[in-house]
């Protein structure tokens, strides 16, 4: 029973049998037949289109620290932004999203940001459904994208989305504040060289004090994207730009 099902993801096949029998992170998620709302999920890395658009994502907020800073930041260069939002930090400070959230995109992730990777299908949808919930609540925002905490992404995290309807949304490129820690130019130069069209760019509205870099230098990066003819829209925005995918590539190697 152990070693049958379809297990995704770099350790989850390993995973144990836990003790009530139940499997850790099965894509289906018991032996009944499997309706989910939503017969198919999209995970996106980023989106495929030639327009010079970008979607900037900020984590694990909201935060009393800098989640303003990055909300007068945005409203200054009147930038678009995706809010991935964890659901009982949105409840213990909704003060901080009121009347912040009109032009951006409010993500799930998650009630308490656990690792979805290591949870049956019933937890995984006790933590969307609750983030799901108190978002929407507090922000007026629906939110239809789930970002997994850590970009880590089990069956059951499939199984979860499919059934709340949910796309996945990971990155294509993120915030390297540990490597350019004393070094911001570069960290600048970095992300307004590397960012592609269609790309999903991972920030922190919170977190350990080296993520400061990123939030200090955001403006020279966004006038920076502009100056190379990037706009900026929302998660669900960069979607809808989404041109036909491009031809598979011949795999190679072993
Ligand atoms: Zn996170």
């Amino acid at each position: 029973m152990a070693a049958s099902g379809l297990a995704l993801g770099g350790g989850i096949a390993a995973a144990a049998p836990r003790e009530d029998g139940e499997e850790p992170a099965m894509a289906v998620p018991d032996a009944r037949p499997w309706s989910p709302s939503h017969g198919h999920v999209d995970v996106t890395w980023s989106v495929d289109t030639s327009q010079k658009l970008v979607a900037l994502t900020f984590d694990d907020g909201p935060m009393p620290k800098w989640t303003p800073m990055v909300h007068d930041i945005l409203d200054a260069e009147r930038v678009k932004a995706t809010f991935f939002m964890v659901g009982q930090r949105v409840v213990r400070n909704a003060r901080l999203v009121h009347g912040r959230m009109d032009r951006h995109e409010a993500g799930n992730h998650t009630w308490t940001h656990v690792d979805l990777a290591a949870l049956p299908h019933q937890d995984v949808c006790r933590q969307v459904r609750r983030a799901h919930n108190a978002i929407a609540t507090i922000t007026g925002k629906e939110p239809r994208h789930l970002r997994p905490p850590f970009g880590r992404l089990g069956g059951a995290t499939l199984s979860a989305a499919g059934q709340f309807g949910y796309d996945l949304t990971i990155w294509s490129i993120k915030m390297l504040e540990k490597t350019y820690q004393h070094d911001p130019p570069q960290l600048v130069d970095y992300i307004v060289n590397n960012t592609r069209p269609g790309a999903i760019v991972l920030a922190h509205d919170t977190g350990n004090e080296d993520r400061l870099v990123a939030l200090r230098n955001l403006v020279p990066m966004i006038r920076g994207l502009r100056a190379r003819g990037f706009e900026f829209v929302t998660v669900s925005e960069l979607m809808m730009a989404a041109g036909p995918p491009p031809a598979p590539v011949q795999a190679r190697g072993a």
